[in-house]
């Protein structure tokens, strides 16, 4: 079609439309001259052809803007040359544009409708996070509701657990098990995601039948090693009861048999020692005096290891932890332990030192040292490089995860450096916060 321009490309080139027009006045103008001329008035001729012309663009004109302005519009009027190029452009460009929309609209009518339809919780924020907009299970999961919520800030509706969270920045861990704001017996968990440069999402998972698969798993595990304490104990009794001397040939089975029975024993008191960590929301508040422990570390780590290793203090801190004593005399000879069992002859250094805002008990050793596939993985219950070396050592493969619990009961972390062949570092990393001037001396 002639002056027909794509309507999805308008950059694309002028059409000959206006070739067209500009031909058509062209021959308009010289007909009026020709008349004109055979009849001897050519300006008045002339001037009677451009009057006529500029009517008739004027009425072109005014089709074209009468055609704009209509509520409901149909296709383009008829005209010639440049106005029906325009008009025809304009009316195919629409429809592209309104096709468009519909389709958008149609796309984010089903986003919202998946959104709504999510069993977990989802509020969209607006930039001082107030609700933009939030699907069903979240105004089931926090008593949102629309339209009486719209707006209203995060913090109004948030359990109170959640609200420090929420200000403690953007790049923060997920917060779980916090109580619903209308039912205690809920446990929901929060998780805070930033999209699209500064647009801030809540989601909101109910969380309650995990948390008591959770309970049944930590009571199971805690009843059954209480249930093995007694049986082990008596057979315990009983092996020690027994000579060597006595019947010699079973001598070797005797030894094997009581060092099994130990392991036992141990496995039973660490899987201990994890459920009563796990049931321990905080640790308790008591004064953990370090040089005393520092030295008595050091004591158990020279008799462990019979000489094998030279082992060092390094105590450049003069702060003591507060904290539980129990739980930490247990993570750091843990620690200290296992440089011991892992360093089959070398240095084992044990630090007590302050580094800025924090507080680290580090021990150093020149060991068999980690690969570094097994770290992201070390502090797992029973996972062990080596099950063999672990086992040879006396280790029940729970050590670790008992320090990382102990830990996380303090606020503080582990950090693991390590190469094969070189050692091993194990570092207790405390906020400042932890550390308590000794007695007698005024505080920070
Ligand atoms: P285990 O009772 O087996 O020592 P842990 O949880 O204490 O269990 O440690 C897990 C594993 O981490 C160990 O089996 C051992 O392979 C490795 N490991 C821990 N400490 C050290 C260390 N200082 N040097 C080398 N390997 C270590």
């Amino acid at each position: 079609m002639p002056g027909f321009r794509d309507p999805m490309r308008p950059d694309a080139p002028l059409s000959h439309a206006w070739q067209v027009s500009l031909g058509r006045f062209a021959l308009l103008l010289a007909a009026a001259g020709v008349v004109g001329f055979v009849l001897g008035h050519v300006l008045p001729v002339l001037a009677a052809a451009l009057f006529g012309y500029a009517c008739w663009q004027l009425l072109s004109l005014y089709r074209m803007q009468r055609w704009l302005r209509a509520r409901r519009r149909g296709p383009p009027p008829e005209g010639h040359g440049a106005w029906s190029d325009l008009a025809e452009f304009i009316w195919r460009k629409q429809r592209a544009e309104r096709s468009r929309k519909r389709r958008l609209v149609a796309l984010l009518r089903a986003f919202r409708e998946a959104a709504a339809a999510l069993p977990d919780g989802v509020v969209v924020l607006d930039r001082e996070r107030g609700v933009r907009w939030f699907n069903e299970s979240a105004g089931r999961l926090l008593r949102l509701a629309t339209p009486r919520d719209r707006g209203k800030r995060v913090d109004d509706f948030v359990p109170l657990a959640a609200r420090k969270w929420l200000v403690d920045g953007p790049n923060h861990e997920p917060l779980i098990d916090v109580p619903a704001p209308h039912d205690e017996a809920m446990r929901l968990s929060f998780r805070l995601i930033h999209y699209a440069g500064d647009q801030t999402m809540l989601v909101v998972r109910d969380i309650s039948n995990l948390m008591r698969l959770e309970q049944v798993r930590r009571d199971f595990v805690a009843n059954v090693s209480h249930e093995l304490r007694t049986p082990l104990t008596v057979l315990h009794g009983y092996l020690d009861m027994l000579e060597p001397d006595d019947a010699p040939e079973w001598a070797p089975m005797l030894a094997d048999l009581r060092a099994q029975s130990r392991r036992m024993a141990q496995i039973v008191e660490d899987l201990l020692t994890l459920s009563r960590l796990e049931a321990q929301q905080e640790a308790p508040d008591e004064r953990v005096a370090m040089r005393p422990l520092l030295a008595s570390l050091k004591r158990d780590a020279e008799a462990l290891g019979q000489g094998r290793q030279a082992v060092a203090l390094h105590v450049d801190c003069d702060l003591d932890l507060r904290g539980s004593n129990q739980y930490l005399h247990s993570a750091f000879s843990n620690l200290v332990s296992n440089a011991v069992r892992y360093t089959p002859e070398g240095r084992i250094d044990i630090h007590w030192e302050r580094r800025g805002d924090e507080l680290r008990f580090r021990v150093v050793d020149t060991g068999y040292g980690i690969p570094a596939e097994h770290l992201p993985r070390i502090t797992e219950r029973f996972y062990r490089v080596s099950t063999s070396r672990s086992r040879a050592h006396g280790g029940t493969g729970l050590g670790l995860s008992i320090v990382k619990h102990a830990l996380a009961l303090h606020h503080a972390r582990l950090e693991i450096e390590s190469e094969v062949g070189r050692g091993s570092t194990f570092a207790c990393v405390f906020p400042a916060t932890a550390g308590l001037p000794p007695v007698g001396e005024p505080a920070p």
